[in-house]
């Protein structure tokens, strides 16, 4: 019959057109992301144990290392490691071929940059991973010194997004919260929170730099409990009223 194929794709049309909105207003508000999600690798420097196998695995050559002999323990240290993003295609072969368990992916999926190697993160080996206690640098006495978390460029970054944040925080702390509450009304009860919670702020803004889902879950907890707080402060107010 005419005109069946027009209804059937009006109908799916008056369908979608009905049904809740999925898109997300970006940047404004973040994507819910899924636990798996692959957004930015990082490495977790102490734990490598300079065997190369990720970057033998990574068939787009994204990953690179430089490394040299410990004088003291004769063992491979690694002296420096890049990870240049712009190559990457998230297939997980270098996080599935690690033996130490060093490489990650997070839910960064902010990666753009105005210029091309500051796509590339750079971790160098901290100094503190060569200060040796004296017992240690003995040859042959055993365990080796316990190396102290690395000093990478991520975590500099991590830093530096942190203080940005808190000093947005401080300026305009409804704008910045808006982001990860729904409405006005929630921002505003969430800066209430943080500012008088500088605990809960900087736990705020340290998720803010590192997990986008993780602050929107957070965000919206502190304001649900406040919430709760309020609604039974007023009931018990109304109560003692009528009594
Ligand atoms: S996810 Fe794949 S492309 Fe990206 S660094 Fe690892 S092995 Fe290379
Ligand atoms: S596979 Fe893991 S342990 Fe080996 S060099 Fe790469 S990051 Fe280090």
């Amino acid at each position: 019959m005419y005109g069946t194929g027009l209804l059937k794709g009006m109908a799916i049309t008056l369908k979608y057109f009905l049904s809740r909105k999925i898109t997300v207003q970006y940047p404004e508000q973040m994507p819910e992301l899924q636990e798996r999600f692959r957004g930015r690798l990082y490495l977790e420097f102490e734990k490598c144990i300079v065997c190369g196998m990720c970057t033998k695995a990574c068939p787009n050559g994204v990953l690179s290392l430089e490394d040299a002999r410990d004088e003291n323990t004769k063992k491979k240290k690694l002296i420096s490691y890049t990870i240049d993003h712009q190559y990457c295609m998230f297939c997980n072969l270098c996080v599935e071929n690690c033996p130490g368990n060093c490489l990650h992916f997070n839910h960064d999926f902010e990666l753009t940059q105005f210029n091309r190697p500051d796509i590339k993160d750079v971790y160098h080996r901290p100094p503190e991973m060569d200060q040796v206690s004296p017992q240690a640098s003995t040859p042959g006495s055993g365990d080796a010194n316990e190396p102290e978390p690395g000093i990478t460029e991520a975590a500099l970054k991590k830093q530096k997004k942190m203080d940005a944040l808190m000093t947005a925080l401080d300026k305009n702390p409804v704008k910045v919260l808006s982001r990860y509450v729904d409405g006005e009304e929630d921002a505003q009860i969430l800066a209430d929170i943080v500012q008088a919670d500088r605990g809960k702020a900087e736990k705020l803004v340290e998720l803010m730099a590192d997990d986008q889902d993780k602050a929107r879950k957070v965000a919206v907890a502190f304001v649900n409990k406040e919430k709760k707080q309020r609604q039974s402060q007023t009931e018990g107010g109304e109560k003692r009223e009528h009594e």
